[in-house]
């Protein structure tokens, strides 16, 4: 079968392979993927800027259909439709994974990274880290379920947003985009800030109910949350483009004792008020990766049909169209770019 791999470290060590996949292990399942994303993370691969361990094959957001199951796996069966949480390999016995927090335990390896993941046709995966999707669920949108379990992490388990707060997500990508979406369903007003390169994300923001969008190099954030909140300030932040920038304007905006929530990562370190965060009894909170409930809860938003997960799609390449994808997402020209695992060339 064909699979995307990362053959040794460096910088653009990606290839096409033709690998053979043997059967799964006892508690393991084989999945046909169908779609799987590119994430930011898969871009800090291809770049070796992220700790990853090659040989080994790309990739950790996608939706399947089981295929073959392992001796010992007994709550799924061959024609299930399924998405997986990424904890290849954890310790199991510390404090963290006894909390059921297996993303920060430091024997952590997920698949896609340090793992053989899912830019490939087929995959063996742990049983027990399988969701079962809802039939109404589109196998697109399941792809996208990854990326949104760390946004329900983030925004419905690390921050409190009550109606009518107004909220400020800076970082018009697919996890600002889809931050915006819960802050929406929360009844919150949403001020939705990027850049001038930004601008079709900004306008996409819009269509997803966005109340406000500003360039913050056209317009002054500052004077149109004053406007906006009267005076008040922003409620919660949901820092999502990883800028130092944009966490020094987000401070600046949040009102006395308000909540902002870091969701990107950053590139180098960055010079950051910290003062304001003191003065302002900022509650101030990091967040990573996403847990158990995350994953049921996203599930769940899947199932109600009430995110437009669909629109956040720019484009879908075929496994042998590989570098024109990651081409397109390093341009950050789109949105969320998926492969169509088991297409042919062309036909995505
Ligand atoms: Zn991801
Ligand atoms: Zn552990």
């Amino acid at each position: 079968m064909k699979a995307l791999r990362k053959f040794e470290r460096g910088v653009k060590k990606f290839r096409l392979e033709d690998v053979s996949l043997p059967d799964p292990l006892d508690h393991e399942v084989q999945v046909r993927v169908e779609f799987a994303g590119i994430c930011g993370t898969d871009i800090h691969i291809y770049h070796d800027t992220y700790a990853d361990e090659p040989p080994m094959t790309i990739g950790h957001e996608f939706s399947g259909v089981i295929t073959k199951v392992g001796r010992d796996v007994k709550n799924f069966k061959v024609g299930d439709r399924i998405v997986s949480e990424t904890n290849a390999e954890y310790c199991g016995e510390c404090v963290l994974c006894k909390k059921g927090r297996f993303c920060l335990c430091d024997q952590r390896k997920a698949f896609g990274q340090k793992t053989d993941g899912v830019f490939a046709e087929y995959a063996n995966l742990r049983a027990s880290n399988l969701h079962l999707l809802p039939p109404k669920v589109s196998m697109k949108e399941a792809a996208l379920a990854e990326p949104l379990s760390c946004v329900v992490h983030a925004v419905m388990e690390r921050s409190t947003i009550l109606a009518g707060d107004t909220v400020l997500v800076s970082g018009p990508g697919p996890i600002g985009l889809m931050a915006l979406m819960i802050a929406k369903l929360y009844g919150a007003y949403v001020i939705l800030s990027g850049t001038s390169m930004d601008a079709s994300r900004l306008a996409l923001g819009r269509e997803l109910g966005a109340d406000v969008i500003v360039d913050v190099l056209k317009e002054d954030l500052s004077q149109v949350v004053t406007e906006f909140t009267r005076g008040r300030g922003i409620d919660v932040v949901l820092e999502c483009s990883g800028s130092g920038p944009a966490v020094n304007a987000g401070l600046s905006v949040l009102r006395k004792l308000g909540t902002f929530t870091q969701i990107g990562l950053f590139a180098s370190a960055v010079n950051v008020n910290l003062n304001d965060i003191c003065y302002k009894e900022i509650n101030y909170q990091g967040c990573l990766s996403k847990t158990n409930w995350s994953w049921r809860r996203t599930v769940e938003l899947l199932d109600s049909g009430e995110l437009p997960l669909e629109k956040l799609i720019s484009h879908v390449f075929t496994l042998d169209e590989w570098e024109e994808a990651f081409t397109v997402a390093e341009q950050k020209q789109g949105n969320k770019i998926l492969f169509d695992t088991n297409a042919q060339r062309g036909n995505a």
